[in-house]
């Protein structure tokens, strides 16, 4: 049975939702991961976590939005970005949408770091709504899980075509990985980019902040899990205090 609402009837819709009035939009980016991976990653890894908090939990995943704020890669191959406001809108549109057939949260589960302030900005535009709540859902704890699965520090705390993210994609669609070019790249800290507006695109010559090299499949495999049931735990929880 499928939980992706793209597959399913209206009237099957809607059965879902009359058993429990949930949706996960997957959010993520279009942007480019190094040369080792394809520019959908943050995408990609967030349908599989949405599918599987879904098939936990009950929830309709919707089909998801392709494009966050990525203007860091602005000037790299593929990558696309957009104005965190028409994000912004597309999330409270959506959440509106959602309302008028009954349903009660609506879940972003986020694979792309950047679109946190977006997300937290449309969750209080509809806070005070009484028909929709949106909750903002990305990697849980991801410093504890990082230190207790990953072998190699982060780049100031940024998580980038890493040994996380790859050692993610290599769990869930090993095809598009390709570890021959998997590159370590520490780029020098930059006051540029922490303190002044300097794109990402500038610092990184490989697109790689962190070690690639040190991905396994076993280490995305035993992360993936602990996300999606922490994940389905806090949207159970949520719906449950209705
Ligand atoms: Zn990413």
């Amino acid at each position: 049975m499928t939980v992706e609402a793209k597959y399913l009837s209206r009237d099957a819709f809607a059965e879902r939702v009359a058993k429990f009035p949930a949706v996960i939009l997957p959010l993520g980016a279009t942007e480019q991961h190094g040369h080792h991976l394809p520019l959908g990653v943050d995408i990609i890894l967030a349908e599989v976590l949405a599918r599987r908090i879904a098939e936990a939990t009950g929830a309709t995943v919707l089909p998801p939005m392709p494009f966050g704020y990525s203007w860091v890669w602005r000037d790299d191959p593929g990558s696309v970005t957009i104005e965190s406001r028409t994000l912004e809108d597309v999330i409270v549109q959506t959440a509106e949408s959602m309302a008028r057939h009954g349903v009660r949260h609506m879940f972003l589960v986020n694979g792309h770091e950047a679109n946190g302030a977006t997300m937290k900005y449309a969750s209080r535009r509809l806070w005070d709504n009484p028909g929709i709540k949106v909750w903002r859902l990305f990697y849980p704890n991801l410093a504890a899980v990082m230190a207790e699965h990953c072998d190699s520090p982060t780049w100031h705390g940024i998580v980038h075509a890493c040994e996380f993210e790859t050692s993610l994609m290599l769990a869930v669609a090993p095809e598009l990985v390709d570890m021959s070019k998997a590159v370590r790249e520490y780029p020098p800290q930059d006051r540029g980019y922490f303190q002044g507006g300097r794109p990402m695109g500038e610092l990184s010559r490989s697109g790689v902040f962190g070690d690639a090299t040190l991905a396994t499949a076993e280490k995305g495999h035993a992360m993936l899990k602990i996300f999606s049931e922490s994940m389905a735990d806090a949207v159970r929880e949520i719906c449950a205090g209705d």
